[in-house]
């Protein structure tokens, strides 16, 4: 029996007719090494982007069935391209959906994970010699509803493709070299790592690495995918290898510096100092599929005996929390809800900071140098996030990547522009 390879294509490598011949040729190149290959493809550019925004520019709260039927679409545009061009270069190819595989998710729309993923119908296809195209990002309920995985999911979609089918090895193609010791956009001679261990890439994508979405690490880590992060425009470049166990013992203390900008804060003011408040308000947050981030609750007021409850949240779930928010006054007797979404949360992350004292208090001393305030603090073993303002990042991010000596003397390749939204 062959291996099985699945590769998966980012926006940016399947942005026009010319790049989806750049990427057959890599298929094809991989099915000529004797190997079976699954291929996961996003849509073309920044069409995800401009769906959203045609979304948005009719209702500010789209459903989220309409925006998933919606945004499912893309993807369908580039399976039927590719699958046509691998077929020009005399190759055999099909392309499916997630509904004509059996992409089984939960059923949520805009954030659903993958349940299940029925495996026959690619098994035959793989049996026939076929280069088997697939759309990412998409799922179906068992209702046979549409669903989407959440913005940047075709990774996770590839991961889990992998998984399903036993595959040797999923390989993401994508706009830069590999991964780097900080985002290659903001920092021009960040480092590209030839390792990255499962625990720190989740970190660091949950941090808003977003060269990975974080659930296709988890993934990987969960059924042992071995993960390789490479460039769709220069494939004698290995990239990086997401790997079990990384050096042991010797690490930087910091891996990598990430910033996300998609985050905003919420307080919910004058909240009663009593047993249940914080249950109840993220209860109601989390039946509403909401997820969390940073949370701060102050010392409680001796006169009023009232705390201020903070929080942060992704901004697409901003207009859901608000609806929420709003009955908590009565629920909780919050005095007042306040928004802020000139925020953006920047981490540092590395498995070489467990027990080495100083490393955090480094981070908050780069940062008054720069006159830069800090809104929220969190921690965890191998992270520590700092909320600023947005205005700060870049020159935040280029400080810590110097100051935790990351540097490289190579100007990193990057193709591609930035998203529009
Ligand atoms: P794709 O469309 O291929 O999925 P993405 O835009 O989702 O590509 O992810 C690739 C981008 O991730 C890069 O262009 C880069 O700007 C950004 N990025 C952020 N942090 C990192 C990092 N630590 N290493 C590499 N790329 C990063
Ligand atoms: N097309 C989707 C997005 O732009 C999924 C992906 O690219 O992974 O978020
Ligand atoms: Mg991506």
């Amino acid at each position: 029996m062959n291996k099985i390879i699945v590769q998966k294509f980012g926006g940016t490598s399947v942005a026009d007719t010319d790049k989806i011949k750049n990427v057959a040729d890599i298929v094809v190149r991989e099915k000529e090494n004797g190997n079976d290959v699954v291929v996961v493809v996003s849509a073309m550019g920044h069409t995800t982007d401009h769906l959203v925004k045609m979304a948005k520019s009719l209702t500010p709260n789209p459903s989220g069935r309409e925006m998933d039927m919606l945004l499912s679409t893309g993807e369908g545009i580039s399976i039927a391209l590719l699958a046509m061009a691998i077929q020009a270069k005399g190759y055999d190819a099909i392309s499916f959906n997630a509904m004509q595989i059996g992409i089984i998710t939960e059923n949520i729309h805009s954030k659903a994970r993958i349940l299940d993923i029925k495996t026959n119908k690619l098994k035959e296809n793989l049996d026939r010699g076929k280069i088997i195209v697939v759309a990412g990002f998409q799922g179906v309920t068992e209702d046979g509803d549409i669903t989407t995985l959440g913005r940047g999911g075709s990774d996770t979609s590839a991961v889990a493709l992998a998984a399903a089918l036993g595959a040797e090895r999923c390989d993401i193609y994508t706009d830069v070299e590999g991964v780097y010791t900080t985002d290659p956009r903001i920092v021009k001679n960040a480092s590209k790592l030839e390792q990255v261990s499962y625990e720190e890439m989740l970190e660091l994508a949950h941090a808003g690495a977003n060269v990975l979405h974080p659930r296709s690490v988890e993934t990987a880590k969960q059924f042992s995918v071995p993960l390789r992060v490479r460039s769709s425009f220069n494939i004698e470049n290995m990239g990086t290898l997401i790997v079990g166990v990384d050096k042991m013992e010797m690490y930087k203390p910091v891996a990598g510096v990430a910033a996300d900008l998609s985050q905003v804060r919420v307080v919910v003011c004058d909240v009663p100092d009593r047993p249940g408040v914080a249950a109840t308000l993220f209860g109601a947050l989390a039946k509403e599929n909401i997820s969390v981030d940073m949370i701060i609750q102050s010392y409680a007021n001796k006169v009023s005996n009232t705390n201020d409850i903070a929080f942060t949240i992704d901004i697409s779930d901003l207009e859901k929390a608000k609806i929420v928010l709003e009955c908590m006054n009565d629920t909780i007797g919050a005095s007042d809800v306040k928004v802020d979404d000139n925020i953006a949360k920047i981490s540092i992350v590395g498995a070489g900071m467990i027990d080495r004292p100083g490393i955090a208090s480094t981070m908050f001393e780069a940062l008054a140098k720069l006159n830069i305030n800090i809104k929220m603090i969190s921690t965890s073993e191998i992270k520590v996030s700092c909320l600023v303002d947005k205005k700060d990042v870049q020159k935040a991010i280029k400080s810590l990547h110097t100051v935790f000596d990351l540097e490289s003397n190579v100007i990193a390749d990057v193709k591609g522009d930035l998203p529009d939204v």
